[in-house]
């Protein structure tokens, strides 16, 4: 991409860059959870965040979207300071698509219903507009015959698949995901990869916590290695899965390859 002239370094940053993460620190009480990271992700950009149990990647993930207030450092989104105690959160979160390991869905409401929720109590739109941009979704995640399904009468792979689309629906700049696939049974997490890996494709800006490493050799731009609250490794996957540097990833690797 090129920029005219009179571009400055902060513009053409803030157009490269979804997420900006600097020195980002939390704790809760006195353990600190995560010690300084720094990472951005470009607009386009699939990046997988591998590491042990209790690294801190749930932290991280909920930090971008301020599900957790940082105790130090900054989350800049386009640009904007969204941990500034000015900042409209509710602004940040209805950008950000969140999918996490348990679906979360309102057992109440079918798929559509899900789906439509959020894009009319936080988007104002209207309830038909809702409804068409919610089957739109579910046809993305190959769901668009079981939109008047209720949560129970769907798979665990179905309803992560709702879930994805719920995010979808409301038109999110990122998606950010937090082990979407670890609590299903092992046939029905291919569907859901797969999902993803469509996503990908299509261009979508994402940060994706996973344990799949296939997944994340292949369809990951960059994999961000954690362990401790710091980030230990990050590269093109072909280096940190395939040949990484750190003693501390090849132990990790060796354990979960
Ligand atoms: P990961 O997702 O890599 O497994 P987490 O971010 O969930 O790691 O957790 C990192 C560390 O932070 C763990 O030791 C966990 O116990 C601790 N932690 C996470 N959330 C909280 C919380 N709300 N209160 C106290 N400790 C927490
Ligand atoms: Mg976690």
């Amino acid at each position: 991409m090129s920029h005219p002239a009179t571009t400055t370094p902060e513009d053409t940053r803030s157009n490269r860059d979804v997420v900006v993460v600097a020195d980002l620190h939390k704790s809760f009480g006195d353990v600190e959870v995560l010690k300084g990271i720094d990472l951005s992700i470009h607009r386009g950009e699939v990046v997988c965040v591998i590491g042990p149990s209790g690294s801190g990647k749930s932290t991280l993930l909920r930090c971008v979207n301020l599900l957790e207030q940082p105790t130090g450092g900054a989350v800049f989104f386009d640009g904007e300071d969204i941990t500034d105690v000015d900042y409209d959160i509710d602004e940040a979160r209805s950008r950000l698509g969140m999918v996490f390991q348990q679906f979360n869905l309102f057992p109440h409401l079918t798929a559509l219903g899900n789906c439509m929720l959020a894009q009319m109590n936080v988007l104002g739109r209207s309830k038909a507009e809702a409804r068409e941009v919610a089957q739109r979704n579910l046809e993305r995640v190959g769901l668009g015959e079981r939109g008047d399904a209720h949560p129970s009468q769907l798979s665990g792979g179905q309803q992560q698949r709702v879930a994805i689309a719920r995010a979808l629906s409301m038109d999110p700049e990122l998606m950010l995901f937090d082990e979407p696939t670890s609590a299903l049974d092992p046939e029905l997490v291919g569907d859901v990869l797969s999902v993803m890996r469509s996503l990908a494709d299509e261009g979508m800006t994402m940060m994706v916590v996973t344990h799949e490493m296939a997944f994340a050799r292949d369809v990951a731009d960059r994999v961000i290695f954690m362990d401790g609250g710091v980030i230990v490794e990050e590269g093109h996957p072909d280096q940190v899965i395939g040949d990484p540097t750190e003693e501390r990833t090849r132990s990790f690797l060796q354990r979960v390859l």
